[in-house]
């Protein structure tokens, strides 16, 4: 039996692609070394790997730091076993002024993000499977649902790539286009999940609300495979807050199954700031969609995204950011210090803070947050 190891750095979307990638290894007869016991910095047990996935994230540098540092570190694994093959994934990909095969000599093949037949076409030309033939590992999602059967928490990804383009965000050079996926084969995929007794299903995607032919039609057409099953709950992230609409809020609150969870990242409580970031609304808008959401649903949860020293960022605007903290009750903040990425608007812009200042600020909003969370 071949082993293999997968490492996800990432968001979500990252998480989904593993499990695709997961699946097609085996499909072809590999068994999966479990994560426990090998952090960033122990990679001990890897020996007995056959082959080893690195999904990485370069949406902060912090995130891709830690990637390249683990990938390097298992040039000594490859010394050891002549045989290991070592597969580089995700968003580190598909970077045009990158050079991954000379930065990572030791690596054997790469594999863009949402592209597990690029796995399926490696092991069919370079692996013998040993439980299948190579020609039917199953690569669809609805073909790897079947294949992994009942898991408690299931993602289903209804849309790849963004078209928004906020200026400090590589994603919609990294992962492309904004496409939806049809209807009828996300239906099947929740349908295949149901069936196998699946409890939870999150419906994945950059900005879900953008889905086409619309996501509260989505949301309406899940219904009639969940009705009869009372005990599943439907999930969604993330939302982008300048399409979150009166239609979608109305839609979550009347439908029972979908769970009254909402992530609506803010990014910043300062006007300019978000104009700077392109992100397509004003503070005022964005209070608007929480208050209409409590309307609605006054048991609901609502967590954001917020990042401090964007180019030109003042102590004011840095001080908006925390009043909106204290404004809104969110339930969860994920805090970040801004990181310039290669390719994106904002790295160009005048205004680069010093990394002191910008952590200086981030301490400060996660002391607000543990203050207000104290208190709460
Ligand atoms: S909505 Fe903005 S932050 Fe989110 S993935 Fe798209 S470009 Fe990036």
């Amino acid at each position: 039996m071949r082993r293999y190891y997968i490492k996800t750095y990432g968001c979500q979307m990252n998480v989904a692609d593993s499990a695709r990638l997961k699946a097609v290894l085996e499909s072809a007869g590999y068994q999966e070394i479990r994560e426990s016991g090998f952090g960033d910095s122990d990679i001990r047990g890897l020996g007995e790997a056959d082959l080893i996935l690195v999904n990485t994230c370069v949406v902060r540098q912090n995130a891709e730091d830690r990637a390249a540092w683990f990938i390097q570190s298992l040039k000594g694994q490859k010394k050891q076993n002549p045989n290991l093959k070592i597969g580089l994934c995700g968003c580190m990909v598909p970077e045009p002024e990158r050079n991954l095969k000379k930065q990572f000599p030791h690596v054997d093949f790469f594999i863009p993000p949402n592209s597990p037949d690029v796995l399926k076409q490696y092991l069919a030309q370079n692996t013998k499977s040993e439980s299948r033939n190579p020609k039917q590992i199953r690569n669809s999602n609805l073909e790897i649902v079947s294949d992994l059967g009942f898991r408690a928490s299931n993602f289903v990804t209804i849309m790849t790539g963004c078209d928004n383009y906020c200026s400090y965000c590589v994603v919609p050079y990294v992962r492309g286009r904004e496409t939806s996926r049809p209807m009828d084969e996300i239906l099947e995929e929740i349908k295949a999940s149901r069936d196998q007794g699946g409890k939870e299903i999150t419906l994945l995607g950059q900005n879900v609300n953008s889905y086409k032919p619309g996501f509260a039609n989505l949301l309406i057409a899940i219904q009639q495979l969940v009705i009869s099953h009372s005990s599943l709950v439907i999930n969604f992230m993330t939302s982008h807050p300048k399409d979150m609409s009166d239609e979608i809020i109305a839609t979550v609150a009347e439908l029972p199954y979908v769970a009254k969870d909402f992530h609506l990242p803010l990014q910043s409580g300062d006007d300019e700031i978000l104009k700077k970031m392109n992100r397509g609304y004003t503070i005022e808008y964005f209070l608007g969609r929480v208050a209409k959401i409590r309307s609605l649903m006054p048991e609901a949860r609502i967590s954001t995204d917020l990042m401090v020293g964007f180019p030109g960022e003042t102590e004011v605007q840095f001080e908006n950011s925390i009043k909106l903290l204290k404004t809104v009750s969110f339930t969860q903040v994920n805090m970040f210090a801004y990181s310039p990425r290669p390719q994106t608007a904002a790295a160009k812009m005048p205004g680069q803070l010093p990394e002191e200042v910008k952590q200086e600020r981030l301490q400060k909003l996660i002391e607000t947050n543990r203050l207000l969370l104290a208190s709460s």
